[in-house]
């Protein structure tokens, strides 16, 4: 593959990322409890070179009526970012 098919694809995940849940703060993860936010930005993927991510920040935050998390990761291997949302919904008491 040559350098420019290889920057193509790396931007072609990259918008596939942004719309997957969590890729942007319109469509975040939904999770019950923050305890499982780790685990998951951890299995994302790097969008060049594949799942080698560490976090590196995590904000939280109020939107409305629930807890907002950003996390904001770093590939190990090259360097590249990605930021994943999450949204804390609690399971409503009866
Ligand atoms: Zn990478």
């Amino acid at each position: 593959m040559s350098e420019r098919e290889q920057v193509k694809l790396t931007e072609t995940r990259r918008k596939l990322h942004a719309l997957e849940p969590g890729g942007s703060e319109d469509h975040p993860v939904e999770v019950v409890s923050s305890s499982v936010i780790e685990p998951h930005a951890r299995g994302l993927a790097c969008a060049r070179c594949g799942p080698e991510l560490r976090i590196v920040d995590q904000a939280a935050f109020v939107k409305g009526a629930h807890v907002r998390r950003r996390v904001t990761l770093r590939c190990a291997r090259c360097g590249d970012a990605r930021v994943a949302h999450y949204v804390i919904v609690q399971p409503l008491l009866q």
